[in-house]
């Protein structure tokens, strides 16, 4: 990010405009929203500049700007649509200390005018960095389909109302009032009965909010699926919004724990590289502390939390602590694989069960029904399975398992740096380690890509042609 996003409150401060054209009075429109005091300077004087000067909301001066004409100015927009004199005058708003625009030139200006969604005292900057001006309009036009009208007159009313509402304790009960009134309670009141019905809903609420018993903290455990945050349900995504505090295993990605709360406690506690990973009762007493103090904790586990995640010791203890816990199952990475793979989990005539086992378990290596597994057509699902690799290879052919069995590695399954690699249970190990393999993977046993099939299915065909 090169241009952070600020709100700069513009009231009686200066804005000089140098331009008197199209261009300044696109720029114009957006800076008479504000407050500013704003001199504009140029000749060839559009009639709009005009019409806004002798209304008053605006000095214009039918000149070119000079040195001295951009003393305590905070921005200077250069809107001559000539490159030379935009150059000129932005060295004379340097000189002056302001903060220059040369509108449509992103290398010379010291600030870029967001795309705004207007809903005052709501205001949606869009910004693509001048990266993307038709993407910036197209999520500027959707924004503003999502954001009805009414929402400008809610948080006006809301803000009349700061003051009142403190009588509730800052943090998750203030929160939850403002939410229900803007979310629920608002629009209805509105739409019925306008702003008056919703400055009364506004006072009912409050009166609620205050009799009702304080909130116990509750934990959500909560399944972030396997990396994508679009494969996030929107019952996790909704929580994790209004979590106070996020937990999470070293799994879960960055663009989901982007979508907690800027407040938010957000602690890892899984290891990175060969540094400690937190013991389970330090994450359970964890948990219990700030359930114990109303917070809305959200346990975040990669994948589906009932799936090698370790959820029964976290369970036992919060019901031990009395601590509310309710489980929200996400994407478990096998079925985010086999999506990648375009492959099915289970198969007429290929496979009626599937197994999902882990590579090791709490003893090291896990024993399974390897007779079983080995067998013709048995599929399994391997997680945690790299560095058990070579063992279960063994155990495998041991019980008679084919060389040739197929094998499908799913590395990043979901994420941008995914790898499929399709191969057999002789050369696994082996090819785990020449394609460092060194992210989460799932080992899928007795299956292959669909394009690898389709590839064997034709030169199946083509063996038969010959023959
Ligand atoms: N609860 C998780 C599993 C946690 S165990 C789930 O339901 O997916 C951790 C193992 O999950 C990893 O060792 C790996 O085998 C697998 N895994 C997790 N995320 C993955 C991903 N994005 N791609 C492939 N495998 C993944």
């Amino acid at each position: 990010m090169d241009h952070f996003p600020i709100f700069v409150n513009l009231k009686g401060r200066r804005v000089v405009v140098s331009g008197a054209g199209e261009t300044a009075v696109a720029k114009l429109r957006l800076l008479l929203k504000t407050a500013a005091t704003i001199s504009v300077y140029g000749l060839d004087v559009h009639p709009d500049i005009r019409t806004w000067a002798e209304a008053g909301k605006l000095r214009l001066s039918a000149r070119p700007l000079q040195e001295g004409d951009a003393t305590c100015a905070v921005l200077l927009y250069g809107a001559n649509d000539d490159p030379a004199e935009d150059r000129r005058v932005a060295e004379i708003g340097r000189r002056a200390g302001a903060m220059v625009n040369i509108v449509d030139n992103l290398a010379e200006s010291e600030f870029i005018t967001p795309a705004i969604v207007d809903r005052d005292p709501v205001t949606v900057a869009i910004g693509t960095e001048g990266a993307a001006p038709v993407l910036a309009r197209r999520i500027k036009a959707q924004v503003e389909e999502a954001l009805p009208q009414s929402i400008g007159a809610l948080a006006r009313i809301g803000q009349g109302f700061r003051k009142q509402a403190e009588a509730l304790p800052m943090g998750r009960r203030r929160r939850d009032f403002w939410s229900r009134f803007y979310f629920k309670r608002g629009p209805q009141a509105l739409a019925k009965g306008g702003e008056i019905a919703a400055r009364e809903a506004l006072s009912e609420l409050l009166d609620d909010s205050l009799n009702a018993r304080a909130d116990l903290g509750r934990v959500f455990l909560i399944g972030a699926g396997p990396g994508d945050p679009e494969l996030l349900t929107l019952k996790a995504r909704a929580l994790l919004h209004e979590a106070d505090v996020v937990i999470h295993d070293q799994l879960v990605t960055q663009p989901i724990l982007e979508l907690a709360r800027r407040e938010a406690i957000v602690v890892e506690t899984g290891k990175k590289g060969f540094g400690p990973s937190w013991k389970q009762d330090d994450i359970n007493a964890l948990m219990i502390k700030h359930a114990a103090q109303g917070r809305h904790v959200v346990r975040l586990k990669s994948g589906d939390p009932t799936v090698f995640g370790r959820l029964d010791e976290e369970m036992d203890a919060l019901d031990d602590a009395g601590v509310a816990w309710e489980i929200v199952p996400g994407i478990t990475a096998a079925s985010a694989a086999a999506a990648s793979m375009g492959a099915s989990l289970t198969k007429r005539g290929r496979n009626s069960s599937l197994r999902i086992l882990t590579g090791h378990d709490m003893q090291g290596f896990a024993e399974h029904d390897w007779r079983d597994l080995a067998k013709p057509g048995a599929t399994a699902a391997i997680y945690m399975g790299k560095r058990a690799a070579t063992f279960i290879r063994g155990r495998l052919l041991m019980y008679g398992a084919p060389d040739n069995k197929p094998v499908t590695v799913v590395e990043n399954a979901s994420r941008p740096d995914q790898k499929i690699l399709s191969t057999t249970l002789l050369a696994l190990p082996e090819l785990l380690t020449a394609a460092r393999v060194d992210g989460p993977a799932i080992l899928f046993l007795g299956m292959s890509p669909r394009a690898a099939l389709e590839a064997a299915d034709e030169i199946a065909d083509k063996k038969t042609e010959i023959l």
